[in-house]
């Protein structure tokens, strides 16, 4: 039996434990034996196939059409088909703070400021509906694994593991959660280090630091005792049989080169394997050798690296007056040039962004990436944290997003309070 549907989000799941997805879209570059499948829209770098599902898990792949049998079957007209995916390095604490805490400059040591201030309204319910509406887009979008850091300073650390605990259970056939400890590496000095390790151990998570000091505003050249700060680290981590997930070098700054102290640690604890680090912004401005060098520990010490390239494209070397730069008015495309054509920047890349993000919304949004034995819309948020559904009469912002893509969409009144907020800034006096 054949379904046709328009929308993905109307396909109604089979109740039984084997059936088919037909007609999937599947990229040659996710099958093991990629020429084993006809036909291939080449044009696309994708097989068109159908796949068994049986228990909830990918029992056969067979080329479209290839097998008739009595199995119920879902017709996906051609659809993409993926795996979910893996958010390797978030701050589910931290999300959903911009409306209230906006940080106006957008650099790196501004947004630090703007959370320390936030992190004071960081109560279990604050947390927990923050975390949720983070977890409910994301599901949105297809993500079946989270790990996040989350702020781990006294005062705050026994809530925020509180809230995750909470939402981990809540969570657990939806998204798998991992979390990390996120403090300065310094505060490993005091017995506070002792305490944040026993919480990880009986949390299930991660221990993690960053390698800066408490209060130092940004990174520059390693501290002093960074090498016994590992050891301390690394012997905690031993001692509790803990992974390590450690942000590195978040900065600009060249001095900043705490990378290398890692990997040594990794190599003389027997840590290989067990640690990533995050972030490590300043090795691309390092002296080539001395990359080289680093790279060469890292290789050695099996240590991981995460590159966060949407946070720190953003964050990273911004300067107030400075940022962003354009080209000379000469060379720059109108659009460039300031004035009223400098506004039209974001509507150009609306116009060219929204073709693809309606063929995607079209082909059935994040759905279409998502296990199939999944509850529908279980977790699926409406209008902003804390909503589960969109208040009786809001309008959604229409931003071109329809279909399951709704669910994560920002009131009308919610976008205004952020696009007022920062226009009373702009419109501030600024200094001679
Ligand atoms: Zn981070």
């Amino acid at each position: 039996m054949s379904q046709t549907r328009q929308h993905f989000s109307d396909i109604v799941w089979p109740d039984v434990a084997s059936y088919w997805i037909g007609n999937a879209r599947v990229p040659l570059s996710l099958l093991a034996k990629p020429d084993a499948f006809t036909p291939q829209d080449r044009e696309d770098g994708a097989a068109l196939l159908d796949v068994l599902i049986e228990n909830g898990r990918i029992a056969r792949l067979a080329p479209s059409g290839s097998v008739a049998d009595q199995q119920p079957r879902i017709d996906l007209q051609g659809r993409q088909l993926w795996p979910m995916l893996v958010d390797m390095h978030t701050h589910l604490d931290r999300g959903h703070t911009v409306v209230r805490s906006p940080n106006i400059s957008g650099g790196f040591s501004d947004a630090l400021k703007a959370t320390a201030a936030d992190r004071l309204k960081w109560t279990h319910d604050d947390l927990i509906a923050r975390m949720g509406f983070g977890l409910r887009s994301a599901y949105a979008h297809g993500v079946s694994a989270i790990r996040t850091h989350l702020d781990s300073v006294p005062q705050q650390a026994e809530r925020s593991w509180n809230a995750f605990r909470d939402m981990r259970a809540e969570w657990k056939d939806k998204i798998a959660l991992q979390a990390v400890s996120l403090l300065p590496i310094d505060l490993f000095r005091e017995e506070w280090g002792d305490k944040i390790a026993k919480i990880v151990a009986e949390s299930g998570g991660i221990l993690g630091a960053v390698t800066r000091a408490a209060n130092a505003g940004g990174h520059g050249a390693p501290l002093d005792d960074l090498d016994a700060l590992m050891d301390r680290l690394f012997g905690l981590a031993a001692r509790y049989d803990l992974d390590i997930d450690l942000h590195v070098d978040e900065t600009s700054d060249p001095r900043a080169a705490a990378l290398p102290y890692v990997a040594r640690a990794a190599i003389r604890h027997g840590y290989q394997n067990r640690v990533t680090c995050g972030h490590c912004c300043s090795l691309a401005v390092q002296p080539e050798e001395q990359a080289d060098r680093t790279m060469d520990l890292l290789a050695e010490g099996k240590v991981a690296v995460v590159t966060l390239p949407t946070a720190n494209l953003y964050l990273q070397d911004r300067g107030q007056g400075r940022t962003p730069r354009h080209p000379r008015p000469r060379d720059a495309p109108p659009w460039h040039r300031g004035g009223r054509g400098r506004r039209q920047l974001p509507r150009l890349f609306l116009r060219l962004w929204r073709p693809r993000h309606d063929r995607y919304v079209a082909a059935g949004g994040p759905r279409a990436a998502s296990r199939p034995s999944a509850g529908r819309g279980a977790g699926a948020g409406r209008s902003g944290p804390g909503r589960h559904r969109q208040a009786r009469g809001a309008r959604p912002h229409r931003g071109g997003c329809s279909g399951a893509l709704d669910r994560v969409q920002r009131t009308h009144a919610e976008r205004d309070h952020v696009a007022s907020s920062l226009r009373s800034h702009r419109d501030r006096p600024r200094p001679p």
